[in-house]
């Protein structure tokens, strides 16, 4: 197991292996205009497996794969059959939009993938077309329950933005009651391409829980598994719990383990910084494991203590979380 400069084990790689993606979600991405990475620019499978087979053997165990959206590159099947082979890693997961995934699950099940992470920000067919622009509603649904009928441990991500999905922090909340599924609303940070949607954020990871406890006042704290980004509550007798991820309060920087891997391979120790290291480059030029490994060590070795401290090293956001990968 590797630490980093403030006694924080990393095993936890979240690797982008697109930054392409069927939807435009408000939060994420403009309507138009995104210039995509050309495809040269974009990590081959090859590169992505040997990197992982490195940041393994440094201590890496779990990789989630995301993107952009992971299913819109081809050949993700065939990939994700590599990594399960790789030694070390014992948790592969992805997060999805779940509008070309439903077809899949029974291959990610049978390759042992324990977990999925859903986006879905409203269950409402209007409100879904106006915030992702795109009419996809059904497809994410019908992905769900495949999910469930396949017994992969899913996690609902929902964004919460002021004046557009508020009112449906009681339906999302409401699922839990029937459905095993693990509703976790995510405060809005500004990557979306084009900067802060806000001068202030007004639903706070604080607010979004007094509205849900306003609905459902025996609402019960959890305890939280190591690790956690979101601190998690469940109402009695319902089969699902809910959390709430403080991503742009910032309250979990203290146990983070988590690392980044952008679509075009730079490394991130911190989802608010710039970018530490260009493992691409590093790739390319002829560097061997060994130099790779070095490389990596010295970037955990300054890694920033939370992501006030990354963000004020760098220029303002204004990426999309579609190269980074959430
Ligand atoms: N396309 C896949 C999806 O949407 O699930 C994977 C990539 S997406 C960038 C990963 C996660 O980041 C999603 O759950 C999405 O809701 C979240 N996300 C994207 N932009 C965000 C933002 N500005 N603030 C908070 N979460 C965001
Ligand atoms: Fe695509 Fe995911 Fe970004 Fe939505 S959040 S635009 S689905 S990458």
């Amino acid at each position: 197991m590797i630490y980093d400069n403030h006694n924080r084990p990393i095993s936890y790689l979240r690797l982008a292996v697109t930054d392409r993606c069927n939807l435009r979600c408000f939060y994420c991405m403009p309507e138009e205009g995104i210039k995509y990475l050309p495809k040269h620019q974009v990590l081959s499978y090859e590169e992505m497996e040997r990197l992982v087979r490195v940041l393994a053997k440094l201590g890496v165990e779990k990789v989630r794969i995301t993107g952009g959206e992971p299913f819109v590159r081809a050949g993700l099947m065939d990939f994700l059959h590599r990594l399960a082979e790789i030694d070390g890693l014992n948790d592969i997961s992805l997060t999805t939009n779940g509008v070309l995934t439903a077809p899949h699950i029974p291959a990610l099940a049978a390759l042992g993938v324990k977990s999925v992470n859903l986006s879905l920000d409203t269950l409402d067919r209007a409100r879904f077309h106006k915030i992702t622009r795109r009419d996809e509603l059904p497809a994410v649904l019908k992905t769900l329950d495949a999910l469930l009928e396949a017994g992969i441990q899913t996690k609902i991500n929902a964004v919460v933005m002021d004046g557009q999905n508020t009112q449906d922090l009681v339906p999302l909340t409401e699922m839990t009651r029937t459905m095993p599924v693990d509703v976790r609303f995510i405060e809005e940070m500004p990557f979306n391409g084009e900067g802060s949607h806000y001068p202030v954020l007004n639903w706070t990871h604080k607010r979004i829980i007094e509205e849900i406890r306003a609905h459902f006042p025996d609402l019960q704290k959890l305890l939280d598994p190591p690790f956690s980004t979101s601190a998690n509550y469940q109402i009695p007798g319902h089969q699902g719990t809910i959390g709430v991820i403080a991503a742009f309060s910032r309250t979990f920087c203290g146990t983070c383990n988590r690392i980044r891997m952008t679509a075009q391979g730079t490394l991130k120790t911190c989802l608010y910084d710039d970018g530490v290291l260009d493992v691409r480059a590093l790739m390319r030029s002829g560097a061997s494991d060994e130099e790779l490994t070095t490389a990596f060590l010295k970037a955990f070795s300054h890694r920033p203590a939370n992501g006030f401290e990354a963000e004020q090293k760098r220029d303002t956001v204004t990426e999309s979380m579609s190269t980074i990968g959430g």
